[in-house]
Order: C-alpha cells, then structure tokens, then sequence
C-alpha cells in the first residue's frame, strides 16, 4: 500500500484524505483537553496533519527537489509533476469529501505549502494558484451544476486552474478594477484583461473577477468561451518553477451559468479566498527559510577559515542565530493563524499579520544563507540563489506588504 493510500489521499470522488480529523476548532484541542501529559503541537496538530507531513516531505525530496533547478532554468511548469499532486489526492485539499475533496483544514494546507517550499517554491506557486486561487475559492462560490461540471477535471489534475484579479491598470487598487461583463441574453460579454497571471499558459479555467455595474462578480472561463485567450509567459526573476501570463477578454462570451453566486457576490468570495492565499504565501516563506537554515548551518560547520570552521566566529554565528529566531517566531506566527482561518472563520488580520512578518523572513533567511556561503551562495551550485529570487515574491504577490500595513492598521482601527 502506498503512503497516499495508507493517508486515504486519492483524486477518486468520494475517498477521503482523512477520517475524522480535527475541525480548525477540535484541532486546537487534540490531545490536550483529553490528557493534560500530551502537549499540544501547534504544527500537526492531529495523526493525519503528521502523516500528512510525513507524505509530502517524502515526496519533495524524492520527486520535487531533483527537477527544482532544470525548471527553474527553463522558466517552465513540471506539468507531469504537477499531476502527481492530483494523484495524491492534493488539488481538493480544503474540499469536503463529499465533493471529492480531502476535506482537511488550513493547517494541512499550510503544511503542504511549506513543505514544498523547502525544495521548489515556484513548483508550489502553480500548486497554491490551482488548488487555492481556483478550487478553493471556485469551491466556495459555487452551486450543484457549477462543482459538477468544473471540479472534477480540476481535482483529477486533468485540467489547471488559475485565478484573474490583477490589471494591468488596477493591482493593489483592484476595488477600481476596468474589466466589465456585461448581460446578453444567455451568456455575459466580458471585456478587458488580467495580468501576472499564474498559470495562465497552461490553464484551462479560471476564476475572474469583473464589474457588472458598479459591482464586483466572479465568474468561471474556461477555453471554450469565444473571444478568450492568454498571453505568451511573462519573464520573471523567480518563481520560475511556475509561469505567468495575460488572459485576454475581447467580447468574451461566457454562459450566465457561469456567474458565481450572483451579481455582486464577487468581492466576498475576493476577500474570503485572499486569507488563506496569505496563510499559504506565508508557509512558502518559512519553507524557504527552513530550507536556508539548514544549508547555512551545515556549511557553516564545514568551511574552514583561518583555520577554524566558519560558525566559530562571532558575525556568522549572528546570522545562524538571528536567521534561527526569526524562522522560528514566523512558524508559530503562520500556524497559530491556520489554526484560526477557514470557510467558517473570518480572519483578515491574522492572514495579513502572517504574511506581513513571513514574507521578510523567506526573504531575509536567504541572504543571510547567501552571505554565510559566500561565492557558493550566489552560484547555482546550492539551491540559495533561486530560493532568495523565489523569497522576494511574497513581498508582493497575494497583497503587497504595503496593502498588509493599511489591512491590519483600518482592522485595528475599526475594532475599537
Ligand atoms: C509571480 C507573480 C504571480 C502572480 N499571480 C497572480 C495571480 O495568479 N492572480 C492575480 O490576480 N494576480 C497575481 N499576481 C499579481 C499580484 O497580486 C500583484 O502584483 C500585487 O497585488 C501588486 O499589484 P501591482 O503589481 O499592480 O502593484 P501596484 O498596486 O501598482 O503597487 C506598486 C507599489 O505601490 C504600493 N501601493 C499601491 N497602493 C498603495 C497605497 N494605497 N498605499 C501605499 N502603497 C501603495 C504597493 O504596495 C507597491 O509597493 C502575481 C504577481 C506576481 C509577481
């Protein structure tokens, strides 16, 4: 039996990912209320957020870090890779078994994220993008017909799925967004375009957001709507494990049936999917960081200068030991916060809060690694260098930190 199966983690409608596992609310409680000599661990907090950890951090080092660096170099998605998480049973995570999902929590989210961050965020940027961005909020915003007809090519891995919000003209501003889609009869005309796209290239279907009047609604495109296409990938520093792109709405003609929870209802399901998105970013982030540890410690031990190994001296000591501090205060930061976030549980502040202290530290790890290797740090030799062009991303992707500032500052203020 394999580890998926042991797990239960199958794509197959109507097998589960877990049995019984804790709620977001129960998980807090595991063990602890039951036996006061069992502590609580905050990180998997039930046997199958463990197992679930066990299986994925296999598989990174198994399936995902060989390839990490030959896509990264040629700016391309794994494709085939990217369908064993499907055959994990991974593209319906936060989906109730019912539906063929997994039915599991964002903590089980958050560990999937950070765990194959440590080896390929931008691999994990096309996983976040299909399994968030697009079945997870299509999830949420959906009715009976819609989740027949779209979820089962999306949790098979048979189809990619992506999410269209930025514009060229709105991104931090996207309240002020210019696409429109307008009612003709049977279908929507959509008009205008998204941009920084991830998946764009390889996506069949997409969950956009557009004004209809003044409001925001979200409708579901896939590549049989006329008048819809994508553009050529857009280059781009890091992340290049996965690829980003246009899409394209020139008198787009998408069936009304395609509209998600009515007009209007777009910019509850923005907001409500972008906490989890953020818990998410911020897991990527501690990944890298961890993976950043690990290599600056280990190499820290085996260079030698001056006749002592490298550790001994007191400036490289600083970053081991402020690099380990941070990590550490940003996995208790975005765990604590998964604990405290799902369909029931409205969490900007916390999603905001991780992300905002997360993003620094993937980032900030990564030079501190880079500057404890030296000359190997900036060559492709170890994994530093992409994993610090990776980091920056979550400085602005998801939210800018500038966008996280005024969040949590207008929720503070509003809670008063
Ligand atoms: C690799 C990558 C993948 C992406 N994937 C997706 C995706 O799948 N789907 C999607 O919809 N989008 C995606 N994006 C877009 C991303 O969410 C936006 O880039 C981000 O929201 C910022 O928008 P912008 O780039 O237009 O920057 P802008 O909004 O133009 O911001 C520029 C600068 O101005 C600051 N700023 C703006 N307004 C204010 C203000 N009021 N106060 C203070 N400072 C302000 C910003 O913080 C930033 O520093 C992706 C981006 C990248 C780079």
């Amino acid at each position: 039996m394999s580890e998926a199966q042991c797990l239960g983690l199958s794509a197959e409608k109507g097998s589960s990912l877990h049995s019984g596992c804790a709620t977001v609310g129960q998980a807090v409680d595991y063990g602890f209320r039951k036996d006061q000599s069992v502590k609580l661990d905050l990180f998997n907090p039930s046997q199958e957020h463990r197992m679930l950890r066990d299986m994925i951090s296999a598989f990174t080092k198994e399936q995902v870090e060989s390839q990490a660096a030959e896509y990264d170099q040629r700016g391309e998605l794994n494709i085939s890779l990217f369908r064993e998480l499907a055959r994990l049973g991974l593209m319906g995570i936060t989906i109730p078994e019912v539906h063929g999902g997994a039915g599991l929590d964002a903590v089980a989210s958050v560990i999937v994220h950070h765990e194959l961050s440590k080896s390929d965020p931008g691999f994990c940027l096309a996983y976040l993008a299909h399994a968030l961005l697009f079945v997870n909020n299509f999830y949420w915003a959906s009715n009976d017909a819609q989740k027949k007809k779209y979820l089962e090519p999306t949790l098979s891995g048979e189809w990619v799925g992506g999410m269209g919000m930025t514009e060229p003209g709105h991104g931090t501003d996207v309240l002020g967004m210019s696409t429109t889609a307008v009612k003709k009869g049977t279908k929507y005309l959509v008009n205008g375009s998204k941009t920084y796209i991830t998946n764009a290239s390889e996506g069949d279907v997409f969950q956009v957001y557009a004004k209809t009047g003044g409001e925001i609604s979200a409708f579901v495109v896939d590549r049989s709507c006329p008048g819809f296409s994508t553009s050529k990938p857009i280059k781009k520093m890091g992340m290049r494990g996965s690829t980003m792109g246009e899409l394209i709405f020139e008198d787009c003609e998408v069936p009304a049936e395609n509209l998600l929870g009515g007009e209007g209802a777009g910019l509850v399901h923005m907001m409500r999917n972008l906490e989890i998105e953020r818990l998410a970013l911020s897991a990527m982030s501690l990944g890298i960081a961890d993976r950043c540890m690990e290599i600056m410690t280990a190499h820290s031990k085996e260079r030698v200068a001056f006749g002592q190994p490298i550790y001994k001296f007191g400036q490289i000591q600083r970053y081991i030991a402020d690099g380990y501090a941070m990590t550490e205060a940003a996995r208790a930061l975005v765990y604590y916060v998964a604990h405290n976030v799902g369909p029931e549980i409205q969490n900007r502040l916390g999603s905001d809060a991780a992300k905002l202290f997360t993003a620094p530290v993937g980032k900030i790890v990564a030079d501190y690694a880079m500057q404890v290797l030296g000359g190997a740090g900036y060559c492709e030799e170890y994994p530093v260098e992409r994993l610090f062009r990776d980091a920056k991303l979550i400085e602005i992707g998801g939210g800018t930190l500038e966008s996280h500032q005024k969040n949590i500052t207008k929720d503070l203020i509003r809670s008063l």
